[in-house]
């Protein structure tokens, strides 16, 4: 099944089930996060199914995006978790080059991330530009040879498997923060990337500080405008939003799992716990519902907007509404396990939670974002539009 002939719905549909059924098989025997990953893309890719809303030359089915709709619909519940070490690529920098990537990257990375090839990393957030990005200050100076960049990106996920990054760097300081920003595609592999990882409370090592010392960028690695970086950056951060709240990279407990806990532990007619259960349910469905009307309405041609806040945020309060559900049920006797116990994956699922609520932005950033770009509130008053960001007080630029 590796042509790529224009596939009505129907035709689409037995395709996607009959690749399902299939993947079991196809990974049996297959060890590691990454060589699974990348067996179930290039089965994926060689199906015909990797990309249907990205246009042929670039490598994608070129079907649309009523097809991707009908495929993570479809998919639900069946892609190996391993898939989610393409998520940056696939779900944030592959879109971003699209929309505003000239056509030699277009064709240099959209297909090999498809395949599966080249994995991808985000470094936006530093140690003292998270929520307020903006702030940033990696800086990026042109030479005769390209781009050099200096600075430190923190919280980097999937930075220790990554080729290449999506990368923000300042490239003027004598306009406002939101002026004077550029991104790159920044090629992992070369000296000067230093990448540390940071181990999790879960532990888990799964995202790093990354650390850029004299690191040599071609002069043609600019992802749009040189010091216009900004909306580009925005419109990242709104198909990292869109692919979050459709159920990509980090998973909440599924709701099928939660039921089976709850019954397993006997507790299926404390009040309470049922209650629980019931807002976990309309939770999870929200966050579906959302993540459809998102899809539909880019289907009727309409592009990504500050909505996409909305199903992120459904995800991650869900998200962390099962975590709750989960500490109260499975360990009602206590908070401990020992290595090996069945609470130990429980365990995991509770610690784990809290990111839900940060990676992709914070709650509170999303719910902003929601009051002034969706609800046309007024905007935040603490705002520096009119200085120079070398004047600005930020991270560690004091005065
Ligand atoms: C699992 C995970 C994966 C991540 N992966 C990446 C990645 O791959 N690449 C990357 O670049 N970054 C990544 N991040 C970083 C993430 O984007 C930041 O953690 C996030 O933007 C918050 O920034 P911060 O941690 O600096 O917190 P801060 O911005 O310091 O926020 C601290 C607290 O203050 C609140 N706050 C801040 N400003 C406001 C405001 N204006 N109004 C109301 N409340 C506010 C926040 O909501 C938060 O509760 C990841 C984070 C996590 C947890």
């Amino acid at each position: 099944m590796s042509d790529k002939d224009q596939l009505t719905m129907p035709e689409l549909t037995d395709r996607i089930e009959g690749f399902f059924a299939e993947v079991p098989s196809l990974l049996a025997g297959v060890e590691g996060t990454v060589a699974r990953g990348k067996a179930y893309r290039e089965a994926l890719y060689d199906a015909g199914l990797a990309g249907l809303d990205v246009p042929r030359e670039y490598g994608g089915a070129g079907c649309g995006p009523t097809a991707k709709a009908l495929f993570a619909k479809l998919s639900r519940g069946h892609v190996p978790e391993e898939d989610d070490i393409f998520t940056i690529g696939l779900g944030m920098a592959m879109p971003t080059l699209l929309e505003f990537g000239a056509e030699h990257l277009r064709r240099r990375y959209v297909e090999p991330a498809l395949r599966g090839e080249e994995i991808w990393c985000q470094m936006y957030s530093e140690p003292g530009a998270g929520s307020d990005l903006a702030s940033l200050q990696t800086r990026a100076l042109r030479t005769a040879n390209g781009w050099v960049i200096n600075g430190q990106k923190i919280w980097t996920s999937r930075a220790e498997l990554a080729q290449f990054a999506i990368c923000l760097a300042r490239t003027d300081v004598d306009v406002p923060k939101h002026k004077g920003i550029t991104m790159f595609v920044v090629p992992m592999d070369q000296p000067g990337v230093t990448v540390r990882p940071i181990r999790q409370i879960t532990g888990a090592f799964e995202f790093n500080e990354v650390f850029l010392d004299d690191v040599v960028v071609p002069d043609d690695h600019v992802v749009g405008e040189v010091d216009r970086g900004w909306p580009v950056a925005v419109a990242l951060m709104q198909n990292e939003r869109s692919a979050i709240g459709a159920g990509g990279g980090r998973r909440p407990v599924p709701f099928e799992m939660l039921r089976d806990l709850v019954h397993d532990r006997g507790r299926a007619t404390d009040p309470g716990i049922r209650a629980a259960l019931a807002d976990c349910y309309i939770g999870q469905r929200l966050a579906q519902l959302v993540s459809e009307l998102e899809a539909e309405s880019v289907d009727a041609g309409k592009p990504l907007s500050a909505e996409t806040s909305l199903g992120k945020l459904w995800r991650s309060t869900n998200g962390r509404a099962a975590a709750a559900l989960v500490s109260e049920v499975a360990f009602a006797a206590g908070a401990s396990w020992k290595p090996g116990d069945d609470r130990e994956d429980w365990a995991f699922a509770v610690l784990d939670a809290c990111a839900l609520s940060l990676g992709g932005g914070t709650d509170e950033v999303q719910k902003n974002s929601i009051a002034e770009k969706v609800l046309g509130l007024p905007r935040d008053p603490y705002r520096t539009d009119k200085v120079p960001f070398r004047d600005l007080t930020v991270g560690t630029q004091r005065g």
